[in-house]
Formats: structure tokens, C-alpha cells, sequence
């Protein structure tokens, strides 16, 4: 029975350091975390006491219990839920589980205060908020079906203990000692009673409390004597099945910040029941704000799954799509049994069905929003839309409906404006067959890039696509019975009059061509002349159906092998710089100068494509060498 001294781990340390320094506002939420948890705690035990013979209701219904001790300065908030062991105590309650947690800690310092709150919320504040309005918290828990209790203690000072305890009845008993200045608050009946209607008032379990009332004696009328009795605190009805009509815009935001861990209100409420071969209620949300841990691998998606009211599952991944795993929520079925298995679910009809009705809901509700509320769906989409679009390559069926809901930049869009691709397609030029892209890191450099600059004298427009997987997601895409082409690969040449130019340089200059081809034998696959350029001297291109600068990028640093696949240099034969070299070239074939400007055409190249030159230094001299003589000769 030794009392064990552990160190928080440092993520846990620098959360508790701003629950308690940073966040002054909302302090009252510490009461729906930990209602939320033991919430948690009962679904978790009702879930396994249906198969478990060891997890019997020890007496009575399943419960919260809040109860004040003025004397003692405490707020105790017992359930009888799953309840922890020691081992449980210290991982669960020592250190943050979550990845990216030192990342978004790291993020949130920098922050001012105000928008660390704001931030916080995506973070989730958990049972660590009771030290927002406690010195010292005591946690007494026995795991269900054992006997196995644990006594935690910490006074959020970098450490915590734990010891081995004895409890009657199964749960947690957590015992918040009010800081001196919020027992006014915090220790009253009227007080507690507002905060668990306000937040909440949803939950399926009865939050209760002890209450003192005044009697009338009944021998002795007239006389008054206090009983203390237990009252309901909460409501209790699953919003969800409740009826649209009487829920309020808070309480569904309430709600929702209880199941996404979110401290801001959704963008969108879905709410509805299907009737028919398959009966489900589904309340849905779309968030305003991304999770911050939605990129990393072990992201839980999903909403919840309830059957009949009981809960199943925290995240059903079966019923949703990938793309659009930011959705929140609760599903609660009438036709599955009881003990559904992820197994059963992986291939259940029924929840395929769901499945494909939420689905349906969702991107309803996302395209009502963009035709009807187009500044609230610019917000979702700056958020969610880089998620919304893996859709197209991973949805075959659903890839046109997701692709209505998309937004671009592009060449003819003013800054912070978008064009969708129905209004692409319909400003398309008449003799323009494909729907071009281009990927980039940044809009302004895309525009001024060389590619696009027979595009622009054509008048075609050209998407300018700024998200990494861009290019995975958009390669041999087809809009209706348009093909997605990017404006950085293949042999792009938009009109005839181009290409007869191109035959003629080639005849014109082939020996030239050839000599380039064979000074940049180990770099690129091969030198021919450009239909894309107009102003630019050359440039380097894809193959069809090769990696784009962009994505090889990201595979690089993403620690991926990426095969050094050659580019292709493209030159344009109407500029002075060619005809030049070609002067130069039936002058003096030998001369020194012609291979050191081959290269340093090729660093050009290199270098408007976004990529480094070859040897900067070599380049960085010749440029300067330039520099001089052309000085010096005016
Ligand atoms: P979250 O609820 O998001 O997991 P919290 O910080 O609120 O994060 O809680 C951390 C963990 O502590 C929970 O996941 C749970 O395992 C455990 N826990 C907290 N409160 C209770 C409780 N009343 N009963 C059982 N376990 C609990
Ligand atoms: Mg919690």
C-alpha cells in the first residue's frame, strides 16, 4: 500500500500550465468535461455489462452524482462507470494519448491568450480543466468487474500520485478542492444546477445532487423540518431523438461541442430520421474549424453509434466516407443487435445503407450551403475543402458530386474569389478541348510562370492548384466528358498555327537541338522545342503521366524514395536567345561558350519551375560574369 510519486509527462504539464495561467474565460466548463467523462465511463460499463456477468448493476440506476461539502471546501463528482485501476490512473491520467499533441502545444504558446482559448477548444480541455477552478484534485476510482482500485492525487505541480485504496461500489469518485476564490461559484446548489442545464442537460444518465428542502410535518402541521433529497438535475433526453421543432440552436451547439470535443459551434446541424427498410436517427455536424490531429495517422472518424439509445461505439468509421471524416456526430439504429463487432460491421448491409444515406445527406447539405450560403461555405471550405476533395480519387462513385462542391482559383478569378467547375466549363473557349491545371506552391508565382503563357494568349483559363495532393487527386480526372490536363506535362501546343512553327525549328535548328540534347544527356530525357512558351526562353516538363514538381516535393519530404524520372527541356523557338545560340553555333561549332550557356538555360529552367539550380554557385558566377561584360560594353 505505498504511495507511488510520478512525473507528469512534459505535454501534460504544459496543458495544466495554461488551464491554469492562460484561460481565464469559461472556467465553468470544467463541470461538463467531467460530467462527459463519467458519461464516457457509464456507456462504457453498460456496453460491457451486456455480455460481462462480472459487471452487474451493483445496486441501483446507472448515475452522476454531484455533491458539495462547504466544510470541507470540495465538489465530489461520482459515477458508477467503468472506473479505472491503478495502471489505468497513471496512463490515462498522466500523460496525453493523442499525436501532435507537442506540436499543437508548441503552436498554442505563441498565441495570444484570446485565440489560445479559441484554440484550446480543438484540442478538447479534458479532465485536466479541474484545475481551472482546484488546487488539488483526488480521484478514487475501482474498476468494474475487479477489485482493483486506485486513489489519485495531484496538486497539478508537475507531479501526481497514486496508491492502492479500497472502494465499495464500482466508479469514480472525483473530489475537486475549490480554489478559496471560486467556492462561491462552484459550491452552490443554484449555481451547479444552471451549469449542468446549460451544458449538460443531453446527457443520458441522471445527473443528480443532494438537495435540502423544507417539509411541512405532517402530525404536526404547520411545523417545518429539512429533509435532504436527490433531484434530477438534467433532462435527460437523447437530443437526437428528440423532436427537431423543439431543440434549440444552443442546445444542439451544446451537443455538439459534448461529442466533437469542440469548443466552437458547428457550422451546420443535420438532423433527421429514415424511415423505411432501415430506421436510424442521424444528428450530424459539420465543424467550423479543423481538428488539429485530422492529417495524422491514428485520427478516429466517425460518428457515434448507438443502437436503441445504448451506446456502441465512439467512432463508427463504417459510416462514413474518408472524405468526409470531419462530420461528427450520432447515429442511433433500430434494426442492429446489441452486440454488433467491428467484423459484423465491416460488412453489414444495414450499415451500408447508412452509410450510403448520410453520405448523400451530407454533400446535400454542403451544396444547399454553397448555393444558398456562400460565405459561410467559403469558411467550411477553407477548413475542410483540401479533405472534401480526396473524394475525387478515392469516391469513384460519388467523384462528380464532389466535385460540384469544389472551389479554384484560377487565371481569370480575382484574388480571394473562386470559380467552380461548372462555370470553368461553361466559360470555355470554343476550341478548347481539356480542363487545364496547374499545381504550384504559391498563386502568384503560378500566374507569372512561364506555362502558362500561351494559356494566357489563347484566353484559356487555367486552374491554379495549391494543395499538395493536388496533382494525385486531379491526374485523369474526367469533368462530364472533359479530361483534367496539366498545363506542366506532355506536349501542350493549343493551336495549328504553333505547330507548324515547332516543325519548322526543328529542321531550322536541329543541329543545335541536337548539341543541347547531348550536353544534358544525364538530366533530362530529351530537348525539343515548346508550344507552351511565348515570352520565356525554356522551360522543364513532365511526361504524360509523370510526377509533378509539386508532388515529388511532397513525397521527398515526406521521407519517400521518389525515382528521378527526367524532365523534359522544352525550348521556345521564337526567342532571340535561340536564334543567338544558333548564330554562335554555325559560327564556331567548337566554341567554349556555346556548353556553358546550354547549362545555363537549363538552370533557367530549373530555376521557374521552383527548383533549385544544379550548382547555384556555378550559376550565381556566370550570371554575375554577364553582369560585368554587358556593363562594361555600354
Ligand atoms: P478524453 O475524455 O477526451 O479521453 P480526458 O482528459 O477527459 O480526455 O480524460 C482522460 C481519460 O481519463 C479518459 O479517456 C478516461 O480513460 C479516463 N477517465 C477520466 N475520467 C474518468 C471516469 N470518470 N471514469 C473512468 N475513466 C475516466
Ligand atoms: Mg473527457
Amino acid at each position: 500500500m505505498t504511495k507511488e510519486i510520478l512525473e507528469f509527462k512534459t505535454e501534460v504539464n504544459q496543458l495544466l500550465d495554461l488551464m491554469i495561467h492562460s484561460l481565464y474565460s469559461h472556467k465553468e466548463v470544467f463541470l461538463r468535461e467531467l460530467i462527459s467523462n463519467a458519461s464516457d465511463a457509464i456507456d462504457k460499463a453498460r456496453y460491457e455489462s451486456l455480455t460481462n456477468a462480472d459487471i452487474q448493476k451493483d445496486g441501483g440506476e446507472w448515475k452522476i452524482k454531484l455533491s458539495i461539502d462547504k466544510a470541507a471546501g470540495t465538489l465530489t463528482i461520482s459515477d458508477n462507470g467503468i472506473g479505472m485501476n491503478k495502471e489505468e490512473g497513471i496512463r490515462e491520467l498522466g500523460t496525453i494519448a493523442r499525436s501532435g499533441t507537442m506540436e499543437f502545444l508548441a503552436k498554442l504558446k505563441e498565441k495570444s491568450p484570446d485565440d489560445s482559448t479559441e484554440m484550446i477548444g480543438q484540442f478538447g480541455v479534458g479532465f485536466y480543466s479541474s484545475f481551472m477552478v482546484a488546487d488539488r484534485v483526488v480521484l478514487i476510482s475501482k474498476k468494474a468487474g475487479t477489485n482493483d482500485c486506485v486513489r489519485w492525487e495531484s496538486t497539478a505541480d508537475g507531479t501526481f500520485t497514486v496508491e492502492d485504496t479500497e472502494k465499495a461500489t464500482r466508479g469514480t469518485d472525483v473530489i475537486l478542492y475549490i480554489k478559496e476564490e471560486e467556492k462561491e461559484k462552484y459550491l452552490t446548489e443554484y449555481e451547479l444546477r444552471r451549469i449542468v442545464t446549460k451544458y449538460s442537460d443531453y446527457i443520458d444518465y441522471p445527473v443528480v445532487m443532494d438537495v435540502e428542502r423544507q417539509k411541512e410535518s405532517e402530525i404536526d402541521k404547520g411545523k417545518k423540518y429539512t429533509v435532504t433529497e436527490e433531484e434530477k438535475l438534467n433532462s435527460q433526453k437523447a437530443i437526437w431523438l428528440r423532436d427537431k421543432s423543439e431543440i434549440t440552436e444552443s442546445e444542439y451547439n451544446e451537443f455538439y461541442k459534448h461529442v466533437a470535443h469542440d469548443f466552437t459551434d458547428p457550422t451546420k446541424v443535420i438532423h433527421y430520421k429514415a424511415e423505411g427498410t432501415t430506421e436510424f436517427t442521424a444528428l450530424l455536424f459539420i465543424p467550423s474549424r479543423m481538428p488539429f490531429d485530422i492529417f495524422y495517422k491514428d485520427f478516429k472518424y466517425g460518428p457515434m453509434l448507438y443502437v436503441r439509445r445504448v451506446q456502441i461505439m465512439e467512432h463508427c468509421e463504417e459510416l462514413i466516407p474518408q472524405y468526409l471524416r470531419f462530420v461528427k456526430g450520432v447515429v442511433d439504429s433500430s434494426d442492429l443487435p446489441l452486440n454488433v463487432s467491428r467484423e459484423i460491421l465491416q460488412n453489414n448491409r444495414q450499415i451500408e445503407v447508412i452509410n450510403k444515406n448520410l453520405t448523400k445527406k451530407v454533400s446535400d447539405s454542403l451544396s444547399d450551403m454553397k448555393q444558398n450560403e456562400f460565405d459561410k461555405y467559403l469558411g467550411f471550405y477553407k477548413q475542410f475543402g483540401r479533405i472534401l476533395k480526396e473524394g475525387i480519387h478515392f469516391s469513384y462513385e460519388k467523384r462528380e458530386t464532389v466535385a460540384d462542391l469544389l472551389l479554384f482559383s484560377s487565371t481569370a478569378t480575382e484574388t480571394g474569389k473562386y470559380t467552380t467547375l461548372k462555370d470553368y466549363t461553361a466559360n470555355m473557349k470554343e476550341d478548347q478541348k481539356d480542363i487545364y491545371y496547374m499545381t504550384a506552391t504559391d498563386f502568384e508565382d503560378a500566374i507569372h510562370s512561364p506555362y502558362l503563357e500561351t494559356f494566357k494568349e489563347k484566353g484559356y483559363e487555367v486552374l491554379i492548384l495549391l494543395d499538395e495532393i493536388d496533382d494525385m487527386i486531379f491526374t485523369g480526372f474526367q469533368y462530364g466528358d472533359k479530361d483534367f490536363k496539366s498545363a506542366l506535362r506532355g506536349d501542350i501546343t493549343l493551336d495549328k498555327a504553333k505547330e507548324e512553327e515547332k516543325k519548322e525549328s526543328e529542321k531550322k535548328y536541329k543541329k543545335l537541338l541536337d548539341l543541347i540534347s547531348t550536353r544534358l544527356k544525364g538530366d533530362v530525357k530529351e530537348a525539343r522545342f515548346s508550344g507552351r512558351l511565348k515570352d520565356s526562353p525554356c522551360c522543364l516538363v513532365g511526361d504524360e503521366g509523370a510526377m509533378d514538381a509539386n508532388m515529388e516535393r511532397l513525397f521527398r519530404s515526406m521521407g519517400k524514395d521518389v525515382p528521378n524520372t527526367k524532365k523534359i527541356f522544352e525550348l521556345n523557338p521564337t526567342h532571340p536567345l535561340i536564334e543567338a545560340m544558333n548564330e554562335l553555333f554555325e559560327h564556331d561549332q567548337k566554341s567554349e561558350k556555346l556548353p556553358k550557356y546550354i547549362d545555363m538555360l537549363y538552370n533557367q529552367a530549373l530555376v521557374l519551375e521552383g527548383s533549385r539550380p544544379k550548382d547555384s554557385q556555378l550559376f550565381a558566377s556566370m550570371v554575375s560574369e554577364l553582369m560585368v561584360k554587358d556593363m562594361k560594353s555600354t
